[in-house]
């Protein structure tokens, strides 16, 4: 397909919203059967600060192609981990107010949002960091994560509980990433305290891009089908379910990351999409190409309404497609 034909058929679907996901370093308190990182490793914890030219360079990249609003997402490894010394929520701090600096200096809006486990135990220098951010630089959000397999013990799941209750407003969003393992949690029903963080927060649903013990995570395009009913049965405000029912496009399950770590951290798109297509500068726009065809889009009754689906890689690949049709259609149906 045509470049100039992918972009003109695209121009309503790509989000006006750009990413930068930035990890800082890998180490972490917990261990996620899916993470691909190595969580014994410290390496970028001293050097927080090197990471601002990517990021930086990220902020043009998005400018450049008209993005109207950016989010920062600061991740580790587990930012806010009891391990982390003292002296790098510090570099913490300096990190959010360069990167402010440069899209202010860009004219463009950027909120700043902190990713964590909310497994610790040192809860006073969170909080001052925040208190800090909030009174000479930005909002200070929390992205936190929910995971019903293989994320939280006893003990890990009421210190998540209580810091839930004690950061409160700053958390913006709950994410749970769908692996396969997670759906069948969420269609058993096996969710414990889920529930009660749709009703309080924003819930949004992830998919899976990581390639770490793969063959038992990556959702089919089956899988996917049935969470999606469920979505749309009992959780309809979460992310993306949202936006597929309401048609509106900017809720879309579809947006470019920028992945502005200097770690290899396996969230890098041309490490997956170089086996699809034998080739390692693979573009989005291929991979739009080929899901626009594989699915036969162009056909498709809800073409003209239709956010098309994650895109990630996963899903362009054979072994996980198992159905004669495209599975968002049946959300589609549920929208009508
Ligand atoms: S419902 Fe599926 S086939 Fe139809 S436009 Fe959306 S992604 Fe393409």
């Amino acid at each position: 397909m045509d470049s100039k034909l992918i972009d003109h058929l695209m121009r309503n679907k790509r989000s006006p919203h750009g990413e930068i996901a930035v990890v800082l370093f890998e180490h972490c308190n917990l261990s996620c059967s899916f993470c691909p990182q190595n969580h014994n490793d410290t390496t970028g914890m001293e050097s927080i600060l090197d990471k601002l030219p990517s990021v930086r360079e990220s902020m043009y990249r998005f400018n450049n192609v008209g993005k109207q609003l950016i989010t920062l997402n600061i991740q580790g490894g587990e930012l806010f981990s009891d391990f982390v010394p003292d002296s790098v929520f510090d570099d913490y701090y300096e990190f959010a107010r360069i990167a402010q600096d440069y899209a202010a200096c860009m004219g463009i809006p950027m909120s700043v949002a902190w990713g964590s486990n909310l497994v610790h135990t040192k809860t006073e220098r969170v909080l001052e960091l925040f208190r800090r951010l909030e009174t000479d630089v930005c909002e200070a959000n929390l992205m936190v994560s929910y995971d019903p397999v293989s994320r939280f013990n006893r003990a890990d799941l009421d210190s998540f509980r209580s810091n839930m209750e004690l950061y409160g407003d700053h958390v913006k969003a709950v994410n749970i990433t769908l692996t396969r393992p997670n759906i069948r949690k969420f269609l058993s029903g096996d969710t414990e305290y889920f529930d009660e963080l749709y009703e309080k927060y924003f819930c949004a649903f992830d998919f899976y891009q990581l390639e770490r013990n793969r063959a038992v995570n990556a959702p089919t395009d089956q899988d996917l089908q049935d969470m999606f009913r469920l979505l749309a049965e009992k959780y309809p405000r979460s992310n993306p379910i949202v936006g597929l029912l309401t048609q509106d496009k900017n809720e879309s399950l579809y947006q470019h990351t920028e992945n502005a770590s200097e770690t290899i951290s396996g969230f890098c798109d041309t490490t997956l999409s170089g086996k699809i297509f034998d080739d390692e500068s693979v573009t989005f726009q291929r991979m739009e190409a080929k899901w626009l065809e594989d699915y036969g889009c162009l056909t498709c009754q809800y073409f003209d309404r239709c956010s098309l689906g994650p895109i990630p890689q996963n899903f362009l690949q054979p072994e996980y497609r198992t159905l004669s049709e495209c599975w968002i259609k049946t959300v589609h149906e549920k929208a009508r």
